[in-house]
C-alpha cells in the first residue's frame, strides 16, 4: 500500500504502510517521516520518542514455554 507523494513533510515522498512489533503506521519512504495511526501508550516504550527513521532493534526473545 502506497500513497505516492502524499507525505506532508517531503511533499514528494510515497507513504507506505509499516507493519512493526509495536504497532502499525505510515512512514515516508523517502525522508522517515512517520505518521502515527493510532497513539503509543505501551509502558515499554518509555524512551520517549517513536518518531524517527530508525527501527527499534529487537533480538530473538528467549520466551520458551
Ligand atoms: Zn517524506
Amino acid at each position: 500500500m502506497l500513497n505516492l507523494r502524499a507525505c506532508p513533510k517531503c511533499k514528494t515522498g510515497a507513504i507506505g504502510l509499516i507493519v512493526d512489533w509495536d504497532g502499525e503506521y505510515f512512514q515516508c519512504l523517502n525522508c522517515g517521516y512517520a505518521l502515527d495511526l493510532r497513539p503509543v501508550a505501551a509502558p515499554m516504550n518509555h524512551l520517549g520518542k517513536h518518531l524517527g527513521p530508525e527501527q527499534p532493534i529487537t533480538g530473538g526473545e528467549g520466551a520458551a514455554a
